[in-house]
């Protein structure tokens, strides 16, 4: 528009044409993909930080938010129960996060030659995960120069977690054909059903090859907060970098990643850059984030997990989060226990991956009833689930991840099933 326009006329276009046409993820009905949560004091943290509107880019740029910054992660670390010694930085994205350690892997394995003179020459990289890892690895591995055709998707047990036996097989085998195996990336709560890879032998593997090991726990991360679910991280002091992310399950608006190093060094001499304009004469002292990753202007993102961590609690969060358990393992249960269900994958968390499949019908009519079952019981406007496919079945996936969730929405979802296998043909 050449003018501008009343606030009143911009605000009811927004009511009239854009709430209707989003997907409300807050909503207590929305089982889909992993959630994307929010709470009160994390929008009044973000509403806090758009009025500030500071860069922290460094510390001296913002000093209070770098120091936030430092301290929260801290916190973080130990609600976690992370590795001591190690150090942690907010980054925008999980995916952000991964391309940051293949870069430090990079950079590490080739004593910074690849920062500085480029990758010509310098062999072939391979790096490894399982065939259920995150896209985002993949991405990383395109962007870090490292080429797409030397990324393994390792093969999986029949829990979905990676089979190290046959991520030694693939080491050796690019070994022999000459290539420099580079990196891992192991994952806590895969994407699809949330298996969980075994770190522990993963890690003995790459202290043995030399390799760096990236651990992807974007979702599952944040079950760690539980001292009982720890065991999801056991052996992760013998890798080199972690990732999770308190926006999805940890109350705390998107963005808002946590990555954490043990060898801080690593990572700045992977990112570091000095112009005179951005020194200080505290630069020896202080933390400059803009080292600490790929992007210079900074948001404030620590104010709004600072929030939430003093509002919550270790313990309100903890709660929420077996709450969150507890319903997937009901709503679980209640499948069963109609006989008509199958459940495709362990249920870890708080995901629940399975499929209709009566008896009197076959795979082939599974196939093509389960896709249809998603689209009616999303076009009740009332849930929202999504799907994948595991071991090549269609699968159905509904996570209960909303701080709203109580067993009303298992009994709802429940419901709805029943109405809308109904309505399935071939009954
Ligand atoms: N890793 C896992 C296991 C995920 O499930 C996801 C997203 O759902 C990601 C990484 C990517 O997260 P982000 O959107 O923060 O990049």
């Amino acid at each position: 528009p050449a003018q501008g326009e009343p606030f009143a006329d911009i605000f009811a276009d927004f009511q009239r044409v854009i709430v209707p046409g989003m997907t409300h993820w807050q909503h207590p009905g929305f089982h889909a993909y992993f959630p994307a949560n929010s709470s009160p004091p994390s929008v009044l943290a973000e509403m806090l930080t758009a009025t500030l509107a500071a860069q922290c880019m460094i510390w001296q740029t913002s000093p209070a938010a770098a120091e936030l910054e430092e301290r929260v992660m801290e916190w973080l670390g130990h609600l976690c129960g992370l590795p001591s010694g190690w150090s942690g930085v907010i980054q925008d994205t999980a995916s952000t996060a991964t391309l940051c350690a293949l870069l430090t892997a990079r950079e590490r394995a080739t004593a910074w030659q690849a920062n500085q003179a480029g990758l010509n020459g310098l062999g072939a990289f391979t790096v490894y995960c399982s065939s259920e890892t995150h896209s985002s690895v993949e991405k990383g591995v395109k962007i870090a120069g490292l080429g797409r055709q030397h990324l393994r998707k390792i093969e999986v047990d029949d829990q979905f977690a990676l089979r190290p036996e046959q991520l030694q097989a693939a080491i050796a085998a690019d070994r022999a054909a000459g290539l420099r195996p580079l990196a891992v990336v192991a994952t806590v709560g895969t994407t699809s059903s949330c298996a969980v890879d075994p770190l522990r032998a993963i890690a003995h593997l790459c202290q043995a090859e030399g390799l760096w090991l990236h651990v992807d726990g974007a979702y599952g991360g944040t079950a760690t907060a539980l001292p009982e679910l720890r065991p999801l991280i056991d052996g992760l002091e013998l890798a080199d970098s972690y990732v999770f992310n308190p926006h999805k399950w940890m109350l705390t608006n998107f963005d808002c990643t946590a990555y954490f190093v043990k060898d801080k060094a690593a990572l700045l001499r992977t990112f570091e850059i000095m112009p005179e304009y951005l020194k200080t004469g505290i630069d020896q002292q202080v933390n400059n984030y803009r080292d600490w990753g790929i992007q210079l202007g900074r948001r404030f993102r620590a104010l709004k997990l600072w929030f939430v961590l003093r509002s919550y609690g270790a313990e309100g969060i903890r709660c929420i989060i077996k709450g969150h358990n507890q319903l997937a393992q009901q709503f679980a249960a209640a499948l069963l226990a109609r006989q008509h269900y199958q459940i495709l994958a362990p249920v870890n968390l708080n995901l629940v991956c399975f499929r209709y499949a009566p008896a009197h019908l076959r795979e082939a009519e599974w196939e093509t009833l389960n896709p249809q079952l998603l689209a009616q019981l999303n076009q009740t406007g009332q849930v929202y689930l999504s799907h994948t496919r595991l071991a090549g079945r269609y699968t159905l996936r509904a996570v209960f991840g909303q701080p709203t969730n109580t067993e009303a929405q298992v009994a709802n979802l429940l419901r709805l099933l029943d109405e809308q296998v109904a309505r399935l043909p071939m009954q």
